[in-house]
């Protein structure tokens, strides 16, 4: 079976890897360069915590078992730094929330549990524990976060240098073409064709265009912003999460930043200065929390969008509009990605279908308007 895909971030990485490792002809068509949209702009924490509902749960919890799995087809994984996480809440109108969240973390079997102000002062020495609250704080043992790139570079090469995957970057597709309704090439913009008898797609934040005789998806994607400070001599090894902030090691010293209200000052994923309104608020937060920080100013600013599905959901499985195509894009696709990529290889190569993709179909997108066309007919 001959396979293209579409888009080489970590989903399509990870749906590449697990086809050819599946038996089939892989072909992965990137528009930039491999990982070089979202998935190098990502906080790229593997968590399910706050994941609702219980379905959305379970693919991320799956998720984050597939990437301890990964380790068994590499002996190593040096993309991934399980450090766990520590979690509190600054703001009284958020702990209700934030203590519902943990009781039913536990109830549902997640790795979490209290620990004192004087356990985290002597994990993390750098924290600042008079700044975080009176509030308990929790810690998240099994979550870690993930160097895309690299995760994207070593599925990749694997798959090529295994089982003769192809990957060609700087290939944009502008048309998926059909005969009989059904996927038969693949052409870039540069009009070259490849054969094809499914098409993965993997565009990501980009899965709403057309392509061709191929419907995209509606998407309500979102800006992120990311902050990383220049190499500084910290010894943090976990992930901070606080109602409005979320901190982490990024590797070699440098730490990386991210605050939702900054992220909603974005309308665009414009570029953004390294003094920039948005760069300081960034760096105010994090000051507070690690005081070593404060004469550090950030390195670079990164923005890109989020990769949404209109409901905010998954979106994995055959589309209605052609035969052979398939969709597979989400938000949390950094953590949900290497199942992912083993449920499409499942479903499309091995012919097994995934019972716990049921809720995530592209057709909840379609049923309107197949509705609207039944109705116009009738
Ligand atoms: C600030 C931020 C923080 C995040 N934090 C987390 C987190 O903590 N945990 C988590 O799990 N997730 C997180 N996410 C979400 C996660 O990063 C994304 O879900 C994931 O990276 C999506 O991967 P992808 O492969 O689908 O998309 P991408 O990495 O964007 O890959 C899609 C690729 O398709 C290519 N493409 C598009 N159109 C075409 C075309 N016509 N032809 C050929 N190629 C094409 C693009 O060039 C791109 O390389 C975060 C995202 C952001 C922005």
């Amino acid at each position: 079976m001959k396979i293209v895909v579409i888009g080489s971030g970590i989903v399509g990485s990870s749906v590449a890897y697990e086809c050819a490792k599946a038996g089939a002809q892989v072909t992965v068509l990137e528009a930039g360069r491999v990982a070089g949209a979202t998935s190098s702009i990502s906080f790229a924490w593997t968590n399910a915590t706050t994941k609702f509902p219980r379905p959305y749960y379970d693919l991320n919890v799956a998720g984050m078992r597939a990437h301890l799995e990964l380790r068994r087809d590499f002996g190593i994984t040096p993309w991934f730094s399980q450090t766990g996480s520590v979690e509190w809440r600054n703001q009284p109108e958020d702990q209700a929330a934030y203590l519902e969240n943990f009781r039913l973390m536990k109830e549902w079997g997640y790795g979490v549990d209290w620990i004192s102000r004087a356990t985290l002062a002597e994990m993390e020495p750098d924290v600042n524990v008079a700044a975080i609250g009176d509030g308990p704080i929790s810690y998240f043992p099994e979550e870690g976060w993930i160097d895309p790139a690299l995760y994207c570079a070593w599925l990749l090469r694997a798959a090529k240098a295994r089982w003769g995957a192809e990957v060609h970057e700087h290939a944009r597709v502008n048309a998926i073409e059909t005969v009989g309704g059904k996927v038969h090439r693949v052409r870039t913009v540069d009009g070259t064709s490849f054969a094809a008898d499914r098409v993965i797609n993997c565009t990501g934040g980009w899965a709403d265009t057309v392509l061709g005789d191929a419907h995209g998806i509606p998407l309500a994607s979102n800006i992120g912003v990311l902050g990383f400070t220049p190499p500084v001599a910290l010894t943090l090894r976990s992930q901070l999460h606080a109602d409005d902030m979320d901190i982490r090691p990024d590797g070699a010293g440098r730490i990386m930043i991210h605050k939702i209200s900054v992220d909603s000052t974005m309308k665009a994923p414009d570029p953004l200065a390294t003094d920039s309104v948005q760069a300081q608020a960034l760096m105010a937060a994090v000051r507070e929390v690690l005081p070593a920080l404060e004469a550090v100013e950030l390195e670079a600013v990164r923005t890109t969008v989020r990769p949404f599905p209109a409901d905010g959901y998954t979106c994995a499985g055959a589309m209605p509009d052609i035969s052979g195509h398939y969709m597979a894009v989400t938000h949390s696709g950094v953590t949900i990605a290497p199942y992912l990529g083993r449920a499409v290889a499942d479903e499309v190569v091995r012919g097994e279908i995934h019972a716990d993709l049921e809720t995530f179909r592209p057709e909840r997108f379609f049923q309107h308007r197949s509705a609207q066309a039944e109705t116009t007919e009738a």
